[in-house]
């Protein structure tokens, strides 16, 4: 597929894994990232020397407007239009609901939820005027069941399965698909704080027995970006070994 995808959070973990998948099947690929600028760049300069014009390291707090204006000006100049929008980047965090402060409120909201609205609304435009396009969003298994000590993610990424199924409908006019990944438990740096007990007790829980990994989720991604999946818009694709049905 010859098409410009952007990945947000595509320094490490599923994004990092889906921008691969993209790039393999032929994409020009935008890897956003915030802080791991070591990672997004030996990542990008290594595709891009494979197939020059083929892969841009862009960073941008995906939270702030003008960082994300800033970052379509570069991609565009690259590698062109975005044609696919993969809004990956997330944070997560496990905390009792009583202690949750207000700040752990506002940056889970400002991360996992403004920033994807932030996102589709800057890079809709071309896809508008041309009548084409997908957007994938990631929730989470959480978002779908809520989890215990995880009340604020477990909302914002509730707030992501909302947000597709709405503007699924309001793009399908334009021809524009959005649709939503919810993933169970995947193995990457975001479930590095969650002790041994906690993730055994989670297999425990999976049907299929195994913790998932980031290609996993690479794939589910690639599928409702590929014309597979032309007639499917406003669902959530839920792999997660079977752990919520
Ligand atoms: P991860 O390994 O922690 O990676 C998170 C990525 O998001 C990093 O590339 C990080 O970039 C980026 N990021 C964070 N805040 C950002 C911001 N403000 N602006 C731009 N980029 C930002 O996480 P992951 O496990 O791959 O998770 C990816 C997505 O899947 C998230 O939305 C997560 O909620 C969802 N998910 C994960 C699991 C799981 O079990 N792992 C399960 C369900 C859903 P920097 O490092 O550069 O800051």
């Amino acid at each position: 597929m010859n098409k410009t995808v952007l990945i947000t959070g595509a320094s490490r973990g599923i994004g990092r894994e889906t921008a691969l998948k993209f790039w393999r099947e032929g994409c020009r690929v935008a890897l956003n990232y915030r802080n791991s600028r070591q990672q997004a760049e030996e990542l990008a300069s290594e595709l891009d020397c494979l197939r020059p014009g083929s892969a841009l390291a862009v960073c941008a707090d995906i939270s702030d407007k003008k960082q994300v204006e800033e970052m379509r000006r570069q991609i565009e100049t690259a590698l062109g239009e975005v044609e696919i929008l993969v809004n990956n980047a997330g944070i997560a965090q496990q905390k009792l609901f009583t202690d949750i402060t207000e700040e752990d409120w506002d940056r889970m909201f400002a991360v996992d939820v403004k920033g994807m609205f932030l996102c589709s609304q800057v890079f809709l435009p071309p896809m508008i005027r041309k009548q084409s396009g997908k957007i994938i969003n990631i929730s989470s298994m959480w978002g779908q069941v809520g989890a215990s000590c995880e009340v604020h993610y477990s909302a914002a990424k509730g707030a992501v399965i909302a947000f597709t199924k709405a503007l699924a409908q309001e793009l399908g006019p334009s021809r524009i698909q959005v649709n939503c990944v919810a993933p169970g438990l995947i193995a990457t740096e975001m479930n590095g704080a969650l002790p041994p007990e906690a993730i055994e007790a989670l297999v425990e829980e999976t049907p299929l027995g195994v913790v998932g990994q980031p290609a996993d989720i690479a794939e589910a991604v690639w599928f409702l970006a590929s014309p597979a999946s032309d007639f499917i818009t406003g669902q959530v694709l839920a792999p997660n070994g079977g752990m919520v049905l």
